[in-house]
This record gives C-alpha cells, structure tokens and sequence, in this order.
C-alpha cells in the first residue's frame, strides 16, 4: 500500500484506479494491527492501493492507541 497520488492512473502499470476499501495491516514489535474497512483507491490492473492523507494519519492514531493499550492483536473497523 501506497500513499496518495494525485495521478489518476496508476503510476506503475497505468491501469485505472478506482476507489474502494482494503484491510490495512501492520506487524509491530508487540503484535499486529489489523483495520478493517479502510478508505483506499485500488489499481484494477495491478491491484496496488493508495490511501489519502487523512486516512494514514487516522492508522498512525489508531497504530499508537494499540501501543498504549499494549494488546497483541488489535482489529479495528475504519
Ligand atoms: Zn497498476
């Protein structure tokens, strides 16, 4: 996954991006953060993502509260 790219193909096989939603998934040092529902633009070419801006720093918020609480698996919906 990718972060956003105001191109409106996709800049590695130039095929259309449509909008959609993905599963985001990070692996840290103490367990795994899944989020669910996750506002994405996906290549239907390729099947690269790109998130917004907005929305990384929502997983960022959402990656560090995981921290805090210290839980190994944590399965968020956007
Ligand atoms: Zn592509």
């Amino acid at each position: 996954m990718k972060y956003s790219s105001s191109e409106s193909s996709c800049p590695l096989c130039g095929g259309r991006k449509e909008a959609g939603r993905t599963t985001y998934t990070v692996d840290l040092s103490f367990g795994v953060v899944v989020v669910r529902n996750v506002p994405a633009m996906r290549c239907t070419q390729c099947g690269e993502e790109w998130i917004d801006n907005a929305t990384a720093a929502e997983l960022e918020r959402i990656t560090n509260e995981a921290k805090a609480k210290g839980r190994e698996i944590e399965v968020v919906a956007l």
